[in-house]
């Protein structure tokens, strides 16, 4: 398998045929495994002969999904979860204890915020966040007993690109690990190890399925830490179910086709939307525009299906686009065939305060848009009907 290219280890690794022969990937849907005999069971208790034991602890098809994700983020190895939440939860429960310290980018998935103010701070480890940009504030945010440096590139929902290579290399100095959610790209646009991230964490519910279908999750690395982190897995409890490592094991074959169909038609309404005369700013790192423009062209192979936009006015404005859309789902999800639209400031940035919004950049007047597979003159006109009702 070493020397495929990434596309046919995409369709052709993690593969564990059975006895049966068949052609697709099989689905075990067992909860646990038999033994030939009392000596075999006791070996495997012990974990002197290699097989399943319970699915809990592994599974053949949450495993050929682990292997196939592995290989396409050039992972020595992945664990699978129930989802991206328990993804990160598992990476923090396996590596840190109390009294260690995190430094978390602010602008991150809003769960993932509360993950580590709430519940981490609950038990003892004590989080700063720091804007994504500069590098400088990551650096003044360390301390002795800095852990884990925790970020999402691009960033979301106004694209922020974080040069990975460089916080590595301020992870390292600090003795801490590097943890990058790899959520808005995939492996398909961008492969954080590569440029010297220790942990990769996903959210397979978004761009993994692609189409809207199952929550689940993984963190892949090194297999010493993975390792650490499957045994947090076995023992609590937050693993990923076989259907839903089925689908996913099957969204990875044709992930890198969507993700580049996503990011073509997300450019070309990011150019669109910039002509407008009813739109103020867009961010999307595509634009030559934007301020991570060129590090994206350098550390991603395309950029993505999440574009931002401010309309001209404020709130009112923006809901009378969104409500004006008749093909785009109102949701907050993304990842999806279907484009979605939200509002963030109201909706998946609504419980940071009023002035954190406002420094973050959240302004009332901003849309986010995580486009589809739909044709492209269809999301365009879908959005002109309002634009053009506010002009
Ligand atoms: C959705 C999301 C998560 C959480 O994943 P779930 O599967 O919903 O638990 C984490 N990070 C990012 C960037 C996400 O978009």
């Amino acid at each position: 398998m070493d020397e495929l290219h990434w596309q046919s280890l995409a369709v052709r690794s993690g593969i564990r045929r059975s006895p049966e022969g068949e052609h697709s990937e099989a689905l075990f849907m067992t909860s646990s495994y038999v033994f030939d005999d009392a000596a075999h069971a006791a070996a495997r208790f012990a974990g002197d002969a290699p097989g399943n034991v319970y699915s809990r602890y592994t599974n053949p098809t949450v495993r050929g999904f682990e292997d196939r994700l592995a290989a396409l983020e050039g992972a020595e190895a992945c664990v699978a979860t129930a989802s991206g939440m328990s993804a990160i939860l598992s990476t923090c429960m396996a590596l840190l204890k109390a009294g260690d310290h995190v430094v978390c980018s602010r602008d991150v998935f809003g769960t993932t915020r509360t993950l580590f103010a709430k519940y981490l701070a609950n038990f003892g480890v004590e989080v700063s966040f720091v804007p994504l940009l500069p590098v400088e504030g990551w650096q003044s945010a360390l301390q002795d007993n800095t852990k884990l440096l925790y970020l999402e590139t691009p960033s979301n929902p106004l694209c922020e690109v974080a040069d990975i290579q460089r916080m590595a290399a301020l992870a390292q100095a600090a003795d801490a690990l590097l943890v990058v959610d790899n959520c808005f790209c995939s492996p398909a646009l961008q492969q954080p190890l590569a440029f010297g991230a220790d942990i990769v964490i996903h959210s397979a519910t978004k761009y993994l399925d692609g189409q809207g279908r199952c929550v689940g999750g993984a963190v892949l690395g090194r297999q010493a830490l993975m390792d650490e982190v499957l045994g947090f897995l076995r023992s609590c409890g937050p693993t990923m179910s076989a259907f839903n490592a089925w689908v996913f094991l099957k969204g990875l074959e044709t992930l890198s086709l969507r993700m580049r169909a996503h990011s073509a038609s997300a450019l070309e309404l990011a150019t669109w939307l910039e002509a407008h005369p009813q739109v103020d700013a867009v961010f999307y790192a595509g634009l030559e525009s934007h301020s991570g423009h060129a590090l994206a062209a350098k550390q991603q192979s395309a950029f993505g299906g999440v574009l931002s936009f401010r309309v001209r006015g404020g709130q009112a404005q923006a809901w009378e686009v969104i409500d004006a859309t008749r093909l785009m789902s109102l949701t907050a999800n993304l990842g999806d065939a279907k484009t979605t639209i939200v509002h963030p400031a109201t909706t998946t940035h609504s419980r940071i305060s009023a002035e954190e919004r406002q420094e973050a950049g959240i302004t009332d007047n901003l849309i986010r848009i995580a486009v589809g597979l739909e044709d492209i003159d269809d999301l365009k006109k879908d959005l002109a009907r309002g634009l053009d009702a506010i002009g």
